[in-house]
């Protein structure tokens, strides 16, 4: 191998293993804020479309880079130790279709899933839970454990960065992980706060005009980084 391509090569591999570090940081931050349990799942697609996903039998809280997999864009297994989660489909069948889609995170929150439980619809009530709606809803509670359901979510998602699926869970997309991380943030507090001010009255919902203010001042690189770091330093 020539000098260039072994530079080039190093450089790859640098990148995967800082990558694969912030796959782990963010399913810890999640795992530790309440929003991801024992089943939820995040990855980060690579440049040649391998994709990179935490393992199904992981313990979230003790994430290493060791319980990451690869696998490719039609879920096969390509490396890991442990077997990626039935859910990956999930994540092929966004990426398949949605070639802006870096990072992918799939989890089981308690807060927005009370809300599809009842049909009640996600409506923006602080300004950040405003950056995900409308946010579509998939009218299904069965796991995305194959093609068929992963191409009719996807489908469901068409160019949003989040979608609620019906008493089961949330997904958010992200040109990279801490996009994905953020909006998942901004997704659950908005509708814990939405359906905990429905228990004392009817929430005040921000208009067009309000979320496109909100929309223009915080969808922002910066603040989605300072989201991040928040989390970040209470890992420790
Ligand atoms: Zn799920």
């Amino acid at each position: 191998m020539a000098p260039n391509e072994m530079n080039a090569s190093a450089n790859r591999a640098a990148e995967e293993t800082t990558l694969k570090q912030q796959l782990v940081d963010c399913i810890r931050m999640l795992e530790r804020n309440e929003i991801m349990d024992y089943n939820g799942h995040a990855s980060i697609r690579l440049a040649d479309d391998r994709i990179l996903i935490n393992s199904g039998p992981c313990q979230r809280s003790q994430l290493t880079v060791d319980d990451v997999c690869v696998i490719d864009l039609e879920g096969n297994q390509l490396a890991g130790k442990d077997n990626a989660p039935l859910e990956r489909h999930l994540h092929c069948g966004i990426y398949r279709v949605r070639p802006d889609a870096k990072a992918i995170i799939h989890c089981h929150p308690k807060w927005s899933t009370y809300l599809t439980m009842v049909g009640q619809a996600y409506q923006p009530v602080y300004a950040q839970g405003s950056l995900v709606h409308p946010v579509p809803l998939l009218d299904s509670p069965n796991s995305i454990n194959n093609r068929q359901m992963a191409d009719w979510l996807a489908s469901t998602l068409g160019d949003r960065p989040a979608a609620l699926l019906k008493s089961h869970g949330a997904v958010t997309v992200g040109r990279d992980i801490v996009e994905a991380f953020t909006l998942m943030n901004y997704m659950e507090e908005n509708a814990m706060r939405q359906y905990m001010a429905l228990q004392i009255g009817k929430p005040y919902v921000f208009t067009d005009d309000e979320m496109r203010l909100c929309r223009d001042k915080l969808w922002n690189a910066g603040l989605f980084q300072r989201t991040w770091d928040h989390f970040r330093a209470k890992l420790g």
